[in-house]
């Protein structure tokens, strides 16, 4: 099964992306966290990006589908996959349709705006694996330390609130039009987002099952 999970910055597309992925056995796929780990070890994609990354705008399409397709190329996505945070803009979903790739689902999160910003300063995320927590809604066991890997948990500095600002404006006039995009194709399902993260993970799950 194809899927991707679309959403404003902040909505729980990653965190529910690492719940169902389990529950699917697939991988999720996320073009932030490849970026991030690009910008680390300093690839050619990662200098590209990091700027553009910092300052809350989208990567150039051609870097971002670069990096998408070799991955979904990668052997334990022959079975499926849930992209996480791609695509971002129309000509990144029409590059996937000549890419030849079905998708069966796109989950919509739907999170007001205002609930965002207010959600986004507790986000953490780990340098190591990039899980991601949130101090409140999904805290680590152990301050600061990631459960799954052990390596520190930190805040992104794209998660600063006048970058959260620039990120939502840059959603909805980029990346909210996916909607209809995919509604004309009858593959989009809007789950509200909700404050528990098993609850939206219910709701999510039913839509991908429905
Ligand atoms: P995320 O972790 O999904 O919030 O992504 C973090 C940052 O990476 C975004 O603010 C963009 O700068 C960049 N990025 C991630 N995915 C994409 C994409 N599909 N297209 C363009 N930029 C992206």
């Amino acid at each position: 099964m194809n899927l991707i999970f679309l959403g404003a910055p902040g909505a729980g597309k990653g965190t529910q992306a690492e719940v169902v992925c389990k529950e699917l056995n697939i991988p999720a796929i996320s073009t932030g966290n490849m970026l991030r780990e690009a910008v680390k070890n300093g690839t050619k994609a990662g200098l590209a990006a990091k700027e553009f990354m910092d300052r809350g705008d989208l990567v150039p399409d051609e870097v971002v589908i670069g990096i998408l397709k070799d991955r979904i190329a990668e052997d334990d996505a022959k079975n499926g996959f849930i992209l996480d945070g791609f695509p971002r803009t129309v000509a990144q979903a029409e590059a996937l349709e000549s890419m030849g790739v079905n998708i069966d689902k796109v989950i919509e999160i739907n999170v007001p705006d205002e609930a965002i910003t207010a959600r986004m300063s507790g986000r953490r995320v780990c340098e190591g694996c990039g899980n991601s927590y949130h101090i409140e809604y999904k805290p680590t066991k152990v301050e600061g330390i990631c459960d799954a890997c052990g390596a520190k948990v930190v805040q992104r500095i794209d998660d600063k609130p006048e970058t959260v600002i620039s990120r939502l404006k840059t959603y909805h006039e980029k990346t909210a039009p996916l909607k209809d995009f995919y509604a004309a194709r009858g593959k989009l399902v809007t789950v509200e987002g909700q404050d528990k993260i098993e609850e939206t993970s219910k709701l999510t799950l039913a839509a991908i099952k429905g």
